[in-house]
């Protein structure tokens, strides 16, 4: 080895050392191997692959495939370094459609550890047996395809040995990067066996949407498909597919993610923030979401050349395509989960409670639900956010509600009441079900046609509320409404300089606030949406908020988080009494609200308890 400053000549590295400081990156431990023979044979065109692992794969990768085979004169150049069937020029290499290209792995890994490869063509009578070691060709005996035996990887590179983990662990990443090829390929069958048993096996079962979604279970499980939504989108040269998860089956690591590029497995910055930002919005704190996320492009669009193990990408519009996944996800997740639960064929086995009289329907029918209808009121015993209005308040004239048709009285009331009364006689028509009780003030209790619905009223009217205040702002501003009595409180000065700061931003976000006098301000007008909550702490709350960001920073997070802190103020508070109408109304609201399941902080709104897991908690045969 030469020291730093002693002179020895230039010479150019022997064959098999440059093969094997290529390996270092292209092979950094059995998984690695397996995903790049995997690679081989997809691209060969195999409808049916058999992997076999022993130690992990550190004493023995095998794998089988069923594809066009590899010549008996071309065994030899297989192994070679830059040697490949897939390109031959650049301009193929930038519409490349295999996943291999770059025609060093084979050479890799027959550098680090033993190979035989033994192939045959659909021309020939029988197969040929390389050996990697010793170059001696000879033939056998197998079906056209193409077996790829690697013996003990690194046995020529102990350093490396020595980096890796346990047999349980290599084993586990083995599969893990089987699994990844096994979700884009559902037409084509893969088993795995690793120390003589059957570990995995996924059968073949076409291409289409179905194909896809059902390989899907089969590699990540059913309760993958149930917990996530279909992500569908279509933008220019871009189209998006896949499952998004639901919030509420995120994980604290991030170990089901996904994303394709035209089938190939990558993982790429851009996508995943994309992703996250989407996330951002409904999940808790740390939590991982899961999804699986095929990225179909133009080619000319996107340079698979940036890696040589191939798992990074570069877009040339990293915007363009950031954008479209941002839009993909927020599509699938905005909307509510309730209804799509919803089973219509099921059987309405809800049980008779006493609330379910027939006047109790007749009266929740007739009434019809308004929202921030009043002016604010500083009474101690203020209306709930949401008011309801009888028939009578609602058509003038009327001499009497008791005949007044449902329908009727929906189509008179707020320009902003989002729900028309629905059928009553069936409450298996609403998605949240028809509400019974409150618990200890903190819960709605209601039933639809699955059994229980449990629902988080303050979460739920915060979610409703935000949503609400989004999409004013979004619109051009807030709706104000102004205060009878100006609410003023004792300002500090970071209060005072940020309330002159900024008055604009104030304004869009439905607040007015003047300096009163030199030391107090008044709060003028407040978010209609946010009418009945106390005036000053909201104010308070949002310039603390303005002061903790930057002022130039109105990006679409800081307005989300300041949009949520308000929402938070004016959502009905625990220890309200409701009504039943009350909760209806909120039942009702949810349902027509855009990612209404978590509340603003990502934690759920509502929880379903099925008639069978109650049967099951009393012991109750069915
Ligand atoms: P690349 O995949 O980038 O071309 P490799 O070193 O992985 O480079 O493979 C070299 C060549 O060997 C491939 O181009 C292909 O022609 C042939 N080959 C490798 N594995 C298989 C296989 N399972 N079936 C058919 N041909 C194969
Ligand atoms: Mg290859």
């Amino acid at each position: 080895m030469a020291e730093p400053g002693a002179r020895r000549p230039i010479r150019e590295l022997p064959d098999t050392l440059i093969s094997q400081i290529a390996a270092g990156e292209v092979v950094e431990r059995p998984a690695s191997v397996v995903r790049e023979l995997l690679d081989n044979a997809l691209d060969a065109g195999a409808t049916e692959v058999l992997l076999r692992l022993a130690s992990g794969g550190v004493r023995l990768i095998a794998l089988e495939d069923d594809g066009i085979g590899i010549a008996r004169s071309e065994l030899p150049l297989a192994l070679r370094r830059h040697a490949t069937s897939k390109i031959a020029s650049l301009a193929e290499l930038e519409s490349v459609a295999t996943l291999g290209f770059r025609g060093e792995a084979l050479a890799a890994i027959n550098a680090i550890a033993e190979c035989t490869l033994c192939s045959r063509t659909a021309n020939e009578p029988n197969a040929w047996l390389l050996d990697g070691t010793s170059g001696e060709l000879g033939p056998a005996a197998r079906a056209v395809g193409t077996t790829v035996e690697v013996r003990e990887l690194f046995w020529s590179v102990p350093a490396r040995r020595k980096f890796l983990k346990t047999d349980a662990t290599e084993q586990a990443h083995c599969i893990d990067a089987l699994r990844r090829h096994a979700l884009a390929r559902p037409d084509v069958a893969f088993a795995a066996w690793a120390d003589g048993r059957l570990l995995e096996q996924w059968r073949a079962c076409g291409s289409d949407e179905a194909a896809r979604l059902a390989r899907i279970a089969d590699v990540l499980g059913e309760d993958f498909v149930t917990r996530s939504v279909a992500i569908e989108w279509h933008a220019g040269p871009l189209r998006l597919s896949g499952r998004a998860g639901i919030p509420d089956a995120a994980r604290a690591r991030a170990d089901l993610q996904f994303c394709y590029v035209n089938g190939r497995f990558v993982r790429d910055k851009v996508l995943s923030h994309a992703v996250r930002s989407a996330y951002a919005d409904v999940l808790h704190g740390q939590r991982q979401p899961v999804y699986v996320l095929f990225v179909d492009i133009d080619p000319a669009r996107v340079d698979v050349n940036v890696h040589p193990s191939k798992i990074e990408v570069r877009f040339r519009d990293s915007r363009e395509v950031h954008q479209a996944v941002r839009h993909a996800f927020d599509n699938a997740l905005a909307a509510p989960r309730a209804a799509a639960a919803l089973h219509p064929s099921t059987p309405a086995a809800a049980p008779e409670f006493e609330q379910n009289s027939p006047q109790a329907k007749a009266e929740w029918a007739q009434s019809a639900i308004v929202l921030e209808a009043t002016p604010n009121r500083f009474a101690s015993e203020a209306p709930p956010p949401w008011q309801i209005v009888r028939p009578v308040d609602a058509i003038a004239g009327a001499t009497s509600g008791a005949n007044t048709d449902a329908r009727s009285v929906a189509a008179t009331t707020a320009p902003d009441a989002p729900v028309q009364a629905a059928d009553a006689a069936d409450a298996t028509v609403w998605p949240l079900g028809r509400a019974l009780a409150q618990l200890q003030g903190v819960y709605i209790l209601a039933e639809n046609a699955q059994g229980l619905v449990i629902v988080d009223m303050h979460a739920a009217h915060e979610r409703i509320v935000y949503e609400r205040l989004k999409t004013q702002l979004a619109g051009a501003a807030i709706a104000r409404q102004p205060l009878l009595v100006p609410a003023t409180f004792a300002a500090t000065p970071q209060e005072l300089a940020t309330c002159e700061a900024h008055a604009d931003t104030l304004r869009a976000l439905g607040l007015e606030i003047d300096p009163f006098s030199p030391r107090t301000l008044a709060v003028r007008a407040v978010p209609a949406a946010l009418a009945q909550g106390d005036a000053v702490e909201l104010a308070r709350s949002v310039l603390a908020e303005l002061l903790a960001h930057d002022a130039s920073e109105v990006v679409q997070r800081a307005q989300d988080e300041l949009l949520a802190t308000m929402a938070c103020h004016g959502a009905v508070r625990a220890n309200r009494r409701l009504t039943l109408d009350e909760m209806n109304a909120l039942l009702r609201q949810m349902e027509a609200t855009d990612r209404a399941d978590q509340c603003n902080h990502g934690r759920p709104t509502w929880r379903q308890i099925a008639l069978r897991e109650l049967d099951a908690l009393f012991l109750r045969g069915r």
